[in-house]
């Protein structure tokens, strides 16, 4: 299989450097299923072509699954655009595919008119779905379909395309883009999908993904479909993050929960004195609305993972139409906890309300370190619903989480537990207060913890 990209930005030869692989030179690399060879059939000035040709060994694929059959040997998977291309794109065009270019750094952020030509592109929905993938996100599509086999016309057409994509963007965008997409038409992967798989979709979906008017066909898709993997990847991208506080406050609607959370939340920042606050998982900014409110918050900045939540948060916020003095104050930035990210550095403070039970408990660690090890403001607001509260709801039936993509919610015991040993790990001391009327035995609604840096 073949992919060829071709620019006639000028010099048309900076395609080396974004690319990594010099023009007069054949490179070759031995990937896990066979060897990935660039050339470039053309290098001038004005027109520059790179090729990354694939040579999938399907021997060599059967033995290391140790199975037999004759089926095994003859089938597809050599020939055609399928998740192998996208694994050779990471590994041979990996400084590309993360916007790197050591020699031009500034050419790797510009967009540069690009072809990209596929052959044998497996398309599981036919040239309507090559374009609902592609135009969204502004390329102009071209495609040709592949008969079969050109001795037996009769046995009429594959869905197998020939593709030509055409599009002015920084290239990196462009191989993030085919990096997600090409799997997704082909609708099969040769590798077993698990929890990394859904970090590499959000990671080389960023900036593109949440927008996507197909992004649960792309997830689905992408994730085989595996339930789980599928719903964090869209919760994580959109899917209920709209309506999470409101579905949250039916709920929780008798107590008016929400306001007492909030209350409770700037109350601590208040009392700690911070200026600089940071809010994680910020949704639709009920918070930052408050903090704005209030003159002693001087550098105030939201981060969710959802750009639809940060859109909505802006609307609500009227931040266009915020006079410039009021405006400097407050950023609104997008951004997953659960990566490293310097941008949540130098904070006196930073909230975490009502977020934590929207991870997935094997992503926990990583925000820990995310927040306290590199982050690490002087005081951190954690607040989670307190389980054993919830017999109390009397909409709630028995068991069930207080929200559809609550991942746990912890009893008082369970969240002290982690907080505490949190603190221990990164140096910290830790309280926990009740927000919402106490109950005797269950406790009161929402836990908070407000730890504080030791050092
Ligand atoms: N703090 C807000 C919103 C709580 S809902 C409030 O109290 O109203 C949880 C929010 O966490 C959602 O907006 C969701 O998009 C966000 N979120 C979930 N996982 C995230 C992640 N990994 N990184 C950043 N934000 C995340």
């Amino acid at each position: 299989m073949l992919l060829m990209i071709a620019t006639t930005h000028k010099p048309a030869t900076d395609l080396g450097y974004l690319l990594h692989k010099h023009p007069d030179k054949l490179q070759s690399f031995s990937l896990s299923f066979g060897q990935a060879h660039v050339f470039y059939p053309e290098a001038s000035i004005d027109s520059c072509i790179a090729a990354l040709l694939l040579d999938v060994d399907p021997v060599g694929l059967v033995r290391k699954k140790g199975s037999q059959g004759l089926e095994q040997y003859v089938n597809d998977r050599p020939y055609v655009a399928s998740s192998f291309l996208s694994v050779a794109i990471a590994q041979v065009f990996g400084s590309a595919l993360a916007g790197r270019c050591k020699d031009k750094p500034e050419l790797a952020q510009t967009p540069i008119p690009l072809v990209v030509k596929l052959t044998t592109v497996p398309s599981r929905g036919g040239e309507a779905l090559l374009q609902s993938l592609f135009a969204p996100l502004g390329y102009i599509i071209k495609c040709d379909r592949t008969i079969l086999d050109d001795k037996f016309p009769q046995w009429g057409e594959s869905y197998y395309y020939n593709v030509e994509l055409h599009h002015t963007i920084p290239l990196q965008e462009l191989l993030s883009h085919l990096y997600v997409l090409i799997p997704v038409l082909d609708d099969e992967k040769h590798y077993w999908v698990g929890e990394d798989e859904v970090d590499k979709l959000l990671r080389h979906g960023e900036g593109w993904l949440a927008k996507h008017p197909e992004q649960n066909l792309i997830t689905k898709r992408y994730l085989k479909r595996f339930g789980r993997l599928v719903r964090s990847a869209l919760t994580q991208l959109v899917e209920d993050n709209i309506d999470t506080t409101e579905q949250e406050e039916i709920v929780e609607e008798r107590l008016s929960l929400n306001q007492q959370r909030l209350a409770a939340v700037l109350a601590v920042l208040k009392q700690c004195g911070a200026a600089k606050v940071i809010d994680l998982g910020c949704g639709e900014g009920k918070l930052l609305k408050e903090l704005l409110l209030d003159k002693s918050f001087t550098e105030i900045v939201g981060v969710d993972v959802s750009s639809r939540a940060l859109e909505i948060a802006s609307e609500r916020l009227h931040l266009e139409r915020m006079p410039s003095m009021q405006r400097d104050r407050i950023k609104l930035l997008q951004g997953s906890l659960t990566y490293r990210d310097k941008r949540l550095y130098g904070y006196d403070a930073a909230t975490v309300v009502e977020v934590i039970e929207h991870l997935d408990i094997a992503r926990l660690a990583a925000f820990e370190r995310v927040l306290f090890e590199f982050a690490k403001p002087n005081t951190v607001v954690v607040t989670t619903p307190n389980v054993e509260y919830n017999i109390k709801f009397e909409s709630l039936p028995a068991g069930k989480l207080r929200h559809k993509d609550h991942r746990f919610e912890w009893t008082r015991l369970e969240f002290q537990q982690w907080a505490n040993k949190v603190a221990e790990n990164f140096s910290y001391t830790v309280q926990f207060l009740p927000i919402g009327d106490e109950d005797s035995e269950v406790g009161s609604p929402t836990q908070m913890a407000v730890f504080s840096s030791k050092k």
